[in-house]
């Protein structure tokens, strides 16, 4: 059944054999009837449209069907340079047909003076229309026999050794048609009740559509049947682990949460940050075991949430943990808040891949007896040899860069799993939210400290320079300090750590009366902390840098970024780098730099950046321009299975439907064992073959 199509070789299908199964396998890993199966088209063209060649037009024509004779055939070139040419007519006008492989066989398979439809993509070549091998139906194919036409994946192999999406149409079709029986991977309560085609069908109709809107239903059913069964997945262990999970039970506010909040408080609290605090502290009560999400746009003053949280651990007799991912950040939260509460007594110490053994040993001592309070770091604080005497709750800063896994190595920590607070200033749609990050509660601060003014950003342009930097002369005389940012781009490294360096010696030259610090991801890590320190204290007023302040990177007095070559940024990277500015009093400014000449994308994207601070909007924009799959990347897919047909960025509300339906059908049987929900447990079982527990991950 299922299983059959998922065990047969295809190369057992008939049209197939061994030496085009091996190159399946070799070019798009299609091993099984199954795999063949679910190798959809990408985009489908209308089979009753023909197209006239004299109608051809456009630097970059999607694939057409034409209908007419060749006039004649040349073969052109010697050995491997050799190649077939057709002059191809239908009446109206002649493009050139031009085969590279097959040469002679393919001289014997078609005449002159015989009607062909000829399915393929128009390109101009040396003044005239042509097109490169095509797909060619044989002679007195009947003409829109209904529907369309898929257009599927290919590689150039397949397309030399004679794939084409024709391949493919039949394949699907001659398993549908031997396959007797396709088992549904639905429950039947579910087909019906969200009114979605049976499988077969849909499958069917995915490989030759009768129609758009049929099409449009097939799709649906595919997309729904992977985000349910992703959101059920997702869903179930959420709600298993938030049932079993045992939590430290921070049962009292005491001493150090209340003396820090009347005392030490460097400025009241905002409303949305007094919220969050309440929400963490009402789940840190509860027993059970807390994942939660904090949101807040960058600015809006996560890290006091954090220290004002972790206090609450200390009250209970735990210790607290803050895990950030860089270096620069980790020293950043440990100055800061170390500053913040030295005055109560509470040991806080930092833990890089850079501290020095005896600072190590310490730190080790420390940790074991169960003096040290609160430990800061990077990853260094997660690796085995890190052992806690009581470790009960753990912040993790700027959580895409942290992966799943690394997540799951915090449970291992203590007996009972700590609490866990993931922050991120990267804002996240709602529906990749949903997915992302499905089985965390969610707070969101979702209000900037008061006094602060919107970051004013402007495009600027080449010929622009003399009076940008004319601006800047003046933020510095004002006593600002201002940030210049180079990408850097791994490709290309050394050419882009020339033009960094170019870039410094330049501005060292312009603004003779003022220090620039320089700071790179190459730097030694003491040297990057000299570099960023004495920008911290003032005492440079320039930071010439790379991205590698992109996250957290705190100073207030520095009003003014700019950004050199900025149609290298994404949107995203781009909002997190503004971030550093603006978080003062006074008014701020990000020139975005640019050559004139840029793509009509870019512009769209720069000119956002200037019409806009709100984070989330930025976040949808970015994820309708790229599509979802870098942004799922840089979270190092937090997702359990492959998508492969939806798309969280366009099926917004597909994810909703799947999720809606998850719920439902959970809270009916949370432990799928009703039988008309058998089939569930079953799929699960066999999409899910990655481990997803991560506290059974050590
Ligand atoms: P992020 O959420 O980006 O990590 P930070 O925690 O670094 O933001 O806070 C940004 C700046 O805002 C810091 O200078 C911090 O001291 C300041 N800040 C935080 N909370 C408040 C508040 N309630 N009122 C005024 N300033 C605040
Ligand atoms: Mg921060």
């Amino acid at each position: 059944m299922n299983n059959l199509l998922r065990n047969t070789d295809i190369k057992y299908l008939r049209g197939i054999g061994p030496k085009r199964a091996e190159l399946l396998e070799k070019n798009l890993g299609i091993r099984t009837y199954h795999d063949m199966l679910y190798h959809f088209p990408t985009h489908y063209i209308d089979r009753t449209t023909i197209r006239r060649i004299r109608d051809f037009e456009g630097e970059d024509m999607a694939a057409v069907q034409v209908r007419g004779q060749f006039v004649s055939f040349n073969t052109i070139g010697e050995g491997a340079k050799m190649r077939l040419v057709g002059l191809f007519s239908d009446g109206s006008g002649t493009m050139e047909v031009v085969w590279f492989q097959r040469v002679k066989s393919l001289r014997e398979l078609y005449h002159t003076h015989t009607e062909y439809t000829l399915f393929g993509k128009p390109s101009v070549f040396n003044g005239r229309w042509s097109m490169v091998h095509p797909e060619i139906d044989p002679p007195g194919a009947p003409l829109a026999s209904g529907g369309f036409r898929g257009v599927y994946p290919l590689t150039e192999q397949l397309r030399n050794r004679g794939f084409s999406s024709r391949t493919f149409a039949t394949a699907a079709a001659e398993i549908l048609a031997g396959a007797r029986y396709i088992p549904e991977t639905l429950p039947e309560h579910i087909v019906n009740r969200y009114g979605l085609l049976d499988l077969r069908t849909a499958l069917t109709v995915i490989h030759t559509p009768p129609s758009m809107a049929m099409l449009d239903r097939a799709r649906l059913r595919l997309k729904f049947e992977e985000l349910f069964y992703l959101q059920l997945d997702i869903q179930r262990y959420a709600r298993r682990r938030s049932s079993s999970t045992q939590g430290f039970m921070f049962g009292h506010i005491g001493q150090f949460f209340n003396n820090f909040y009347s005392q030490f408080l460097p400025f009241p609290l905002t409303g949305a940050q007094k919220r969050v605090i309440k929400e963490i502290r009402a789940d840190m009560g509860t027993g059970r075991q807390m994942n939660r999400l904090l949101q807040g746009d960058v600015g809006s003053g996560k890290t006091l949430v954090a220290l004002l949280t972790m206090l609450i651990a200390l009250d209970n007799g735990y210790q607290a943990c803050l895990m950030a991912p860089t270096e620069i950040l980790a020293t950043q939260h440990y100055e800061t808040i170390r500053e913040m509460v030295a005055p109560m007594g509470i040991n806080v110490r930092l833990l890089t891949g850079s501290t020095r053994k005896k600072e190590r040993d310490v730190i080790d001592a420390q940790l074991q007896d169960g003096s040290l309070h609160i430990l800061i770091g990077t990853h260094a604080v997660i690796e085995d040899r890190v052992k806690f005497h009581n470790l009960g709750y753990v912040v993790i800063d700027e959580q895409h860069r942290f992966g799943v896994a690394q997540r799951a190595r915090l449970w291992t920590k203590n007996v009972i799993p700590p609490h866990v607070l993931v922050m991120t200033a990267t804002p996240i749609p709602r529906t990749l939210a949903m997915t992302v990050y499905g089985d965390l509660d969610v707070s969101v601060i979702d209000e900037l400290p008061p006094g602060r003014k919107p970051v004013q950003t402007l495009l600027r342009y080449d010929e622009n320079r003399l009076s940008t930097y004319q601006g800047i002369a003046r933020q510095l005389k004002m006593g600002r300090q201002v940030y210049i940012v180079y990408p850097l781009i791994n490709e290309n490294e050394k050419l882009d750590l020339r033009s960094l360096e170019e870039g410094y010696e330049n501005i060292c030259e312009i603004y003779r009366d003022y220090r620039v610090a320089y700071v790179h991801g190459r730097l030694k890590p003491e040297e990057k902390d000299y570099q960023m320190s004495i920008f911290a204290s003032g005492e440079a007023q320039i930071l010439v840098s790379t991205t590698v302040i992109e996250v957290g990177v705190n100073v207030p007095n520095a009003t003014t970024m700019l950004i050199e070559n900025a149609e290298r940024f994404g949107l995203s990277q781009l909002h997190q780098l503004r971030g550093r500015v603006g978080r003062g009093e006074g008014q701020s400014y990000c020139i975005l730099m640019t050559k004139r000449k840029i793509a009509k994308d870019t512009r769209r994207r720069l000119e956002l950046m200037t019409a806009t601070t709100n984070g989330f909007e930025i976040a949808e924009a970015d994820m309708q321009m790229r599509g979802p799959g870098d942004i799922e990347g840089t979270m190092q897919s937090g997702i359990p299975f492959d998508l492969h047909i939806a798309n969280l960025a366009t099926d917004g509300q597909i994810v909703q439907m799947a999720r809606d339906a998850a719920c439902e059908v959970l809270d009916a049987d949370p432990d799928l064992t009703s039988p008309a929900n058998a089939i569930l447990p079953r799929q699960l079982a066999l999409l899910n073959s990655r481990i997803r527990d991560w506290s059974r991950i050590s």
